[in-house]
């Protein structure tokens, strides 16, 4: 595999890295780019914050990290009014997105606060967030039927912790369905959001690095929109993460 993909680069749009990084999020964005690096892809990560200018064109893969409603406020305008077109532009043509947690409600369109106010959101996808007393808080495994192949059973694992119950419209499918844990919102076993190629997730922990068959899967989708001739990935000796994943999987089934 050495150097054959040295003419392919991945760029990564990093939106709001000083202010959206709950639990370690920006582990998502390091096992993108490590992914790219052991492969020798090139890889190039752009942070975006307040006032910077979206230019979706420069980018394969755009991530959405979390924060509380704090950091929510502060991002929110310039979210909504400055990035806000081309950000949903990006989605409808196709771009590859990646949100977590409260990225994830922010790409819907309203979070209703504990003292029933209405905060509008982005509007992106059909989706949107009601705030409970309820903390979802704790490991969870997922089933991803579109991750699902002869080398993979198609179960994520991660770390929830959210009190926002977040609910999905039309057009908008679940990333996957909850074995263990809370997920969207307690109630109908869906877990995250897809749409077109914007993934969501309330998955920290950090969700990528976690799960490297949703990592490439990412990958591969943002290679092949870009470059006509690119084949499939070449594969990894992920047998370190696949333990990983296994071990815990045991421990949270059988507790
Ligand atoms: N504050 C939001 C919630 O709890 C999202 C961030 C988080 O804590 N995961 O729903």
């Amino acid at each position: 595999m050495k150097g054959e993909l040295l003419m392919y680069t991945v760029e990564i749009c990093h939106l709001y890295p000083e202010l959206l990084n709950l639990y370690g999020d920006k582990g998502n964005v390091i096992a993108l780019k490590k992914r790219c690096e052991w492969r020798d892809i090139n890889v190039i990560v752009h942070n975006v914050s307040l006032g910077d200018e979206f230019i979706p064109d420069k980018y394969d893969i755009v991530f959405i990290g979390s924060g509380q409603s704090y950091e929510h406020e502060i991002i929110r305008d310039d979210l909504l009014t400055n990035k806000g077109p081309a950000v949903k532009d990006a989605i409808e043509s196709n771009k590859v997105f990646l949100a977590i947690s409260g990225g994830f409600q922010l790409l819907g369109k309203y979070c209703k606060t504990v003292d029933d106010r209405e905060l509008e959101f982005l509007g992106a996808l059909d989706l949107w967030t009601i705030s409970s007393q309820e903390r979802m808080i704790g490991n969870i495994i997922l089933e991803c039927g579109f991750l699902k192949n002869e080398n993979f059973d198609g179960k994520i694992v991660g770390f929830e912790n959210h009190s926002g119950k977040t609910y999905l419209g039309n057009g908008v499918k679940p990333l996957g369905k909850v074995v263990n844990g809370y997920g969207n919102n307690g109630e109908d076993g869906n877990e995250g959001a897809v749409y077109k190629n914007v993934y969501c997730s309330y998955l920290h922990g950090s969700l990528l690095p976690k799960n490297p068959a949703l990592t490439d899967y990412l990958l591969e989708t943002a290679l092949n929109n870009k470059y006509r001739d690119f084949g499939p990935l070449p594969r990894l000796d992920d047998s370190l993460e696949i333990a990983a994943s296994k071990s815990m999987i045991n421990r949270i089934i059988k507790k």
